[in-house]
């Protein structure tokens, strides 16, 4: 399957062909279509998935097929991430995917001089990526005006709840319009009770896009089970070891006095 079936503009399969990617990886195959359709979304997906393509893409389609209504250029997609590096690396993706659309985008975090942001914001900015704590500084200076958010992301939502930022995402949540007035997705890891509720307070009638977890093993590793009564399982990987001449072994037991006894 090729990216040009999922519903993508010109512009952003230039810049996709830019990347080199061929084919779309499984959680944009299954997320970009339902993001383009406007659905709310709860994603499972780890890095290394391809999920920040996955909601960048038709992020940023969204926004350039639908001209702000307005000339000042209000925020009008909102990501949120728990890190500075996360904030970095997907405002990095934004501005490769979207570099033939006339999006503007920004990336604010903590730990950074506050006034180049504040006239980065000043001058307009469609798509902001941001940390939860420098944000609401930003809002307590009423330098960022969220008030016409049209599509929220919240990426990594597990390492944001485990990081202590509920309390951040709920201040944000009410500089937010409506929630019936904007689309939200919400990417995590894990599917913690924690994680359900949020989904439950953010999302509206969520598609649901769970990866299934594939413990892949090395490729180069061959496994084998040994059936084996429980008293001659020493034996046996004493023969094994001895007979194959094996010179280094790894050996995993249950208990410590287990590794101690068969040491
Ligand atoms: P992510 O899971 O979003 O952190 O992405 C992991 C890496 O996969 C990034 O370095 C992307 O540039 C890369 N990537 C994303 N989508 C594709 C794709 N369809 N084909 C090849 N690489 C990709």
């Amino acid at each position: 399957m090729s990216f040009d079936t999922l519903g993508l503009s010109a512009g952003l399969l230039r810049a996709v062909g830019e990347q080199g990617y061929t084919q779309p990886t499984p959680v944009q195959r299954k997320a970009i279509p339902v993001i383009l359709q406007g659905k709310d979304v709860l994603a499972g997906a780890q890095t290394g998935t391809g999920k920040t393509a996955g909601f960048t893409l038709p992020l940023l389609q969204r926004l350039s097929a639908k001209p702000a209504n307005n000339g000042r250029c209000p925020v009008r997609a909102l990501v949120l991430t728990p890190t500075r590096e996360l904030a970095a690396q997907v405002g990095d993706s934004v501005d490769t995917y979207g570099r033939h659309l006339p999006l503007k985008s920004a990336v604010i975090f903590g730990g950074v001089k506050i006034n180049p942001q504040i006239d980065k914001l000043r001058r307009g900015v469609d798509i902001l990526v941001a940390t939860p704590g420098r944000l609401l500084d930003h809002a307590g200076q009423k330098t960022v005006d969220l008030s016409q958010v049209e599509m929220l992301v919240l990426d990594e939502a597990d390492r944001m709840l485990d990081m202590g930022f509920i309390h951040d995402i709920r201040k944000v949540l009410a500089l937010l319009p409506e929630n019936g007035a904007r689309q939200n997705l919400l990417f995590s890891a894990t599917f913690s009770s924690e994680i359900k509720q949020l989904a439950d307070r953010l999302l509206n009638q969520p598609e649901l896009i769970e990866m299934p977890h594939c413990h892949n093993t090395a490729g180069r590793i061959e496994q084998v089970v040994h059936p084996v009564d429980r008293h001659r399982k020493r034996e046996m990987l004493s023969h094994m070891i001895g007979s194959q001449n094996w010179r280094q072994v790894l050996v995993f037991t249950r208990t410590k006095h287990g590794a101690n006894r068969l040491a």
